[in-house]
């Protein structure tokens, strides 16, 4: 039971890593994420919040990134994931976010880490990189 738990939740992972940077390199609409997101048994929809709140802090986002993914989520600013997001550091905690709050705390961190991950890739990534998850074009192209 233990050990079909831990291969669900790397499947999980990988899914929520592809998805994830999809959206955040325009691959895919913050919609068709928000579907695959709500399709979810609740215990993964925690563990994918989880997973995007760690890209979110990996790629050092702040207050002005939290405000302009927001506006960019479609979510209300005076939403609790909206809230937390934009503190200054940001809270982190939204898979202890009631469940009617799970769509939107992955639509404000996405977005947010999309803002924050974009102007990574147009700097420091800009001519080339090792990140695995900024040359998802390319992998695909090897796997064919
Ligand atoms: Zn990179």
């Amino acid at each position: 039971m233990t050990e079909t738990n831990h291969d669900d939740d790397r499947a999980l992972r990988g899914e929520t890593e592809r998805i994830v940077n999809e959206i955040a390199q325009e691959l895919r609409t913050l919609d068709s994420g928000t579907t695959w997101f709500s399709g979810l048994s609740l215990r993964q929809r925690k563990k994918a919040l989880q997973e995007v709140a760690k890209y979110a802090m990996q790629a050092h986002i702040t207050a002005a990134d939290g405000r302009a993914g927001v506006a960019r989520a479609g979510v209300k600013p005076t939403a609790n994931p909206s809230v937390m997001i934009c503190m200054d550091p940001p809270r982190y905690g939204f898979s202890g976010l009631p469940a009617g709050e799970h769509v939107t705390a992955f639509r404000v961190l996405v977005s947010v880490f999309a803002v924050a991950d974009t102007r990574r890739r147009q700097t420091h990534c800009k001519n080339a990189c090792g990140h695995s998850w900024h040359n998802l074009q390319a992998l695909t192209q090897q796997q064919l």
